[in-house]
């Protein structure tokens, strides 16, 4: 694999740690690329739009926030209107869903008086955005999950579980292999180590490659288990699948365009399709309830998209309709985001919560 002729500074001290300790993991090298205090894709920079590397759904239009807002009012009037409640948001980015959510709230001011704000955030520099783009709200930020206030809660998460750090392992016919990083001729490459370990699935093929999502399965079974224990919901969005035999995702972005994940370390996005079924299968061993998962498209029209984006564009000109209209196709549309991604909203079990469908497949009222 070529690496970008002059190295990152991140790739300079990943290749003397690897020089010293030998080829590191998969997840070492993403969290070292997206989380190195120093150096760290997201420590470093704000990624998102036109100027930056890629796009997100709150980023594209303000009615993604405004719907998740308008549900979580509904959310917090089925939880029997706690007060106070957590309302919670992980990796918020720059902190437009929150905006857009507390903006379209305000038709119930009772439900942002009883909300404890606090943003989970690892970036400095993502966070001082955050501040300046929420302002006007009474929030506070923590780092980990763990240092959450208890109680019921409501917590958000866009884009958050695709940057977690996964190992890569590789049935090969020996047995199980894990891919990690080396360096060859001065560039990063993978190499495979003997993973006798590894309790991968059986009756697999010959080059197999199985993904595992440690860090977010840890976050999904702590907050599940809180769910389960206090009240609640967690609302996840992000792409992925539900399913099985998908094998290698991780992926990195650079200035819109995709690039080696091996290049530009710290310079570029990484991330991993998440894996729903086997995050709700940590969701229901902590106690809790994994509704049945919806395309963000399913998600975003069943809460009225269609009505908010006439309603946003009544009275403006043909070029601001024209925008709302290709924004509506952007987040729910089946060849843009509306298909890709998913939407798994964890509840405290028994806990009937629109638009999700039921188990037994029927919508809730
Ligand atoms: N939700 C935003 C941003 C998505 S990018 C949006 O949709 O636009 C991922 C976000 O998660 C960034 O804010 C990043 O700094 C943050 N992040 C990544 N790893 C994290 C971790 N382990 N803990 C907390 N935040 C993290």
């Amino acid at each position: 694999m070529i690496v970008e002729e002059r190295p990152t500074p991140l790739a300079l001290r990943l290749a003397a740690r690897i020089a010293r300790d030998g080829a590191i993991t998969i997840a070492d090298y993403m969290e070292a690329c997206l989380g190195d205090p120093a150096h760290g894709y997201y420590m470093t920079r704000d990624p998102f739009g036109v100027a930056g590397d890629f796009i997100t759904a709150p980023e594209i239009s303000q009615m993604f926030g405004e719907l998740i807002g308008l549900w979580a009012v509904e959310t917090w009037d089925r939880l029997g209107r706690p007060a106070p409640f957590l309302l919670a948001e992980l990796g918020p980015g720059r902190g437009t869903l929150m905006a857009d959510a507390l903006r379209a709230t305000r038709l119930v001011p009772e439900f942002e008086a009883a909300a404890q704000i606090v943003l989970v955030e690892t970036s400095p520099r993502l966070a001082a955005i955050q501040r300046s783009s929420l302002a006007d709200h009474s929030i506070r930020w923590t780092r980990s999950i763990e240092e959450l206030p208890g109680g019921p809660a409501i917590i958000l998460a866009n884009e958050f579980f695709d940057a977690l750090p996964v190992r890569q392992f590789v049935r090969l016919a020996a047995g199980w292999a894990e891919r990690r990083v080396t360096t060859t001729e001065g560039a990063f490459a993978y190499q495979l180590c003997p993973a006798p370990d590894f309790a991968g699935p059986t009756g697999v093929e010959e080059g197999t490659i199985v993904e595992i999502a440690s860090a977010a399965e840890a976050i999904i079974e702590t907050l599940a288990a809180r769910v389960a224990k206090c009240g609640g919901v967690l609302l996840a969005i992000d792409y992925g699948h539900d399913g099985a035999g998908y094998g290698e995702t991780l992926q990195a972005v650079r200035q819109h365009q995709p690039v080696s994940p091996l290049a530009f370390a710290g310079e570029a996005d990484l991330t991993v399709h998440v894996d729903f079924a086997r995050l709700a299968a940590a969701v229901r061993a902590s106690g809790a309830e994994a509704l049945p998962l919806m395309t963000q498209g399913e998600f975003l029209l069943a809460l009225g998209l269609l009505d908010r984006a006439g309603r946003l564009g009544a009275g403006k000109d043909a070029s601001a309709q024209a925008a709302i209209a290709a924004a509506v196709e952007r987040l729910a549309g089946q060849e843009a985001m509306g298909h890709l991604f998913k939407v798994l909203c964890v509840t405290t079990p028994g806990l009937a919560l629109p638009p999700f469908p039921s188990r037994s497949g029927v919508p809730a009222r």
